[in-house]
């Protein structure tokens, strides 16, 4: 098992805190995910992003089970199916994530999508079930993803508990910062999904490849480490063991103000999301 790479924490609005940098595990089918996940703690993961829509949360389970590490020496964050916002099958299905993880708590329980047009757009009473878990201690942070700003004004308005974080699209095609700056205002520490837009033309890109080859890194590296001089948390997902070592090597080397800015400028606005719109996705 190698050493664990110098991965910095960021502090959350609930006085915990989570590793900036985790390994994604969204498309590792069950069947690969012991195996993958296994390599990535290997590699020196700590942090682990899974989800029941996932349908891996035995094998991520099995992963941790046979590491050999302490339970409290990995972050794990799992997220509510959208078929299970009904209060009692975010509490059945939150019994079962926990079993299949082999474990009594995870680190941060997420709302996985506000889905506005189903369940008659309330999200407020699933949230209620979150804030129980954490109550009782399952759940030690929770949180929210792919939520709108206005979505955001509905838990103010109407819950106790504020999210830890919001787990968002965002990457330099999609740098989604009307969301993060109203996020970040409001106490919120942003999760940036798909943070090198699964791959692809974005590492293709002709910028990407100019700041790669000014900094001597390869262009994933160089837009993880965009994601954290912005101070987001990430967790690139690959099934490959040599990319999950290049995707931690962020912390030896800075990009400039000019590479960053560079990098922004590459927002193609909506039409550079790769993954599916808050506002109409409906599971
Ligand atoms: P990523 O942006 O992490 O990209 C993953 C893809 O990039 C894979 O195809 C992978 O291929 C490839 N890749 C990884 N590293 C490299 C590298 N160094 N060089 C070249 N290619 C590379 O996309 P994801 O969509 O997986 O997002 C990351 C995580 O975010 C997910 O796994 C999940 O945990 C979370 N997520 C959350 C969502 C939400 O709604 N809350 C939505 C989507 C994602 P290979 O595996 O073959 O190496």
């Amino acid at each position: 098992m190698n050493a664990p790479a110098e991965i910095p924490t960021l502090p959350l609005n609930d006085g915990r805190s989570i590793p900036q940098l985790g390994f994604g595990t969204w498309q590792v089918e069950q069947p690969d995910a012991a195996r993958v996940v296994g390599e990535a703690l290997e590699a020196g993961y700590r942090h682990v992003d899974t989800a029941q829509m996932y349908g891996n949360e035995r094998g991520v389970g099995e992963a941790i089970a046979k590491s050999g590490l302490d339970r409290n020496a990995i972050f794990l964050t799992s997220k509510l199916s959208n078929d299970n916002h009904e209060p009692d099958d975010a509490r059945r299905s939150f019994d079962q994530s926990l079993k299949d993880l082999q474990t009594d708590y995870v680190d941060l329980f997420l709302i996985h999508w506000p889905l506005p047009t189903r369940y008659g757009g309330d999200f407020v009473s699933t949230w209620k079930v979150l804030e129980e878990f954490q109550r009782d201690g399952r759940a030690k942070s929770i949180g929210v993803s792919n939520f709108r700003p206005q979505d955001l004004d509905r838990l103010t308005a109407e819950c106790d508990v504020r999210p830890a974080v919001n787990q968002i699209e965002a990457h330099p095609y999609f740098t989604n910062d009307a969301v993060r700056i109203d996020n970040r205002k409001r106490g919120l520490l942003i999760e940036a999904w798909s943070p090198i837009a699964r791959g692809g033309e974005l590492l293709e890109d002709a910028t990407m490849k100019r700041v790669a080859e000014a900094v001597d890194r390869t262009p994933a590296q160089v837009v993880l480490r965009w994601h954290v001089q912005r101070g987001d948390v990430i967790f690139p997902k690959s099934s490959h063991a040599e990319r999950m070592r290049e995707n931690l090597r962020l912390f030896d080397f800075v990009l400039s103000d000019e590479q960053m800015a560079a990098l922004t400028a590459l927002d193609r606005g909506e039409p550079g999301r790769v993954g599916p719109n808050p506002e109409t996705f409906a599971g």
